[in-house]
């Protein structure tokens, strides 16, 4: 199962937490999770074992859009900083999109990536 993690740099403590608080499903084997690259570096430093793709305003949020639409991906935790402007605001808008275009579950705060990691673990 791929999990794809994105976090804005004002998210990224955020999203550092939320790994942590995830630890033991995330770790799971059959748990493949894909990042942006800058988010990714973080998640590898907790230990987990992560495909990294291009940093988000350089592609990255569009690498993983495309795998989405591919069905490569079950569910995306997206901490978008909602105080920030971002180049790549476009690629954003597409991953949101994709994700409603192809019944995606996507998170784009904690609380949400909560539930959607708990919809998972039943599956
Ligand atoms: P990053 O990209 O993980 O490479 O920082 C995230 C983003 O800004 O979309």
């Amino acid at each position: 199962m791929e999990i794809a993690i994105i976090a804005h740099d004002g998210m990224k403590a955020d999203m550092v937490q939320f790994l942590n608080n995830n630890l033991r499903f995330l770790s799971k084997p059959e748990i493949n999770i894909i990042a942006t690259g800058t988010t990714g570096t973080k998640a590898e430093k907790l230990g987990l074992t992560i495909t990294k793709y291009l940093s988000g305003p350089k592609g990255g949020d569009a690498q993983i859009a495309a795998m989405t639409a591919e069905g490569k991906i079950a569910g995306i935790i997206f901490f978008r900083d909602p105080l920030g402007k971002h180049p790549h605001e476009p690629d954003i808008q597409m991953l949101m999109r994709i994700c409603d275009l192809y019944n995606v579950p996507l998170a784009t705060n904690p609380a949400t990536g909560s539930l959607i990691i708990e919809g998972l673990l039943e599956d």
